[in-house]
């Protein structure tokens, strides 16, 4: 796999230092996703607080598996559900482009990195495990919620 030198570092550098890796105590839902094609493996932890996303979430797998989910924990957390599902949005496009989108950087930031990954379809699966594990683990909180003081 070729990728450009730049983008190949930020993923490196997510792998090697991940942004809000290791389950926090506090969770709504947690969710667990696996790759088989590649055997990554992950489990996020989603609550909301006050309507602000709050993620963590703990892993093994391939560098590109583990720096996207590191990517994506640091982007979403902070948002509400509905101005992360934009980002996420973005990013799955981004993976079914087949390497003709570059990426909007002002929505997912280092995120671009993975623009090239698209051009692999082995190696697309990877790289959303984190934001499909996401996307679960946002309609299971907000079914959670909506139940209220029933669940
Ligand atoms: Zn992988």
């Amino acid at each position: 796999m070729q990728l450009d030198n730049l983008y190949q570092e930020v993923i490196l550098d997510h792998y090697k230092r991940p942004e809000h890796k290791g389950l926090s105590h506090l969770s709504d839902v947690q969710v667990h996703h696996v790759n088989p094609s590649c055997g990554d493996e992950l489990t996020v932890n989603l609550s909301l607080v006050d309507g602000t996303i709050v993620l963590s979430w703990d892993g093994v797998g391939c560098s590109i598996s583990m720096a996207s989910a590191s990517m994506m924990a640091g982007l979403l957390t902070g948002k509400s559900l509905q101005q992360a599902g934009e980002v996420v949005d973005a990013f799955i496009s981004l993976m079914q482009s087949k390497g003709t989108q570059s990426g909007d950087e002002e929505v997912l930031e280092d995120a671009v990195a993975f623009a090239g990954v698209s051009k692999y379809p082995a190696r697309i699966k990877c790289a959303l495990l984190g934001w499909m594990a996401f996307k679960d683990a946002a309609v299971q909180v907000q079914g959670k919620k909506s139940l209220g003081s029933e669940s």
